[in-house]
């Protein structure tokens, strides 16, 4: 499968990793958008979130758990970090493998929302 994401998480594309187990990677986000920036993917390919079924569950709530843990050991648990996940063109999604960016070290705009 042609997938960036698919091809960092099988090592084939070298990424800064910071946590890996069987199912999730964490790596450093190449274009940093603030001090810390990490992306967070399943291992399984997901092209969006909305390809995430029921029987995800405990996968994407291993995700999120993970973004919690890496926040945490870079420092970010007083402080605070930003969560985010882009779906689809309108959410501005470019790498189509579901991914969690976990921005922090500063203090973040408000979402233009
Ligand atoms: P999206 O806009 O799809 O939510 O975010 C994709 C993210 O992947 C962007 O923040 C971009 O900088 C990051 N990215 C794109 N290509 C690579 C790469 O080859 N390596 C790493 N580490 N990050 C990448």
């Amino acid at each position: 499968m042609d997938c960036l994401f698919c091809k960092i998480a099988q090592g084939t594309i070298p990424s800064t990793k910071v946590y890996e187990d069987d199912r999730v990677l964490a790596f450093k986000d190449i274009q940093p958008q603030a001090p810390v920036h990490l992306l967070v993917i399943p291992k399984k390919h997901l092209a969006t979130l909305n390809d995430a079924e029921p029987a995800d569950a405990e996968l994407l709530g291993h995700v999120v758990l993970t973004a919690q843990r890496i926040a945490r050991e870079a420092g970010l648990s007083e402080s605070g970090y930003r969560l985010i996940n882009n779906c689809g063109s309108d959410g501005g999604q470019v790498v189509y493998h579901v991914h969690f960016h976990v921005l922090g070290g500063e203090k973040l705009g408000p979402l233009n929302i």
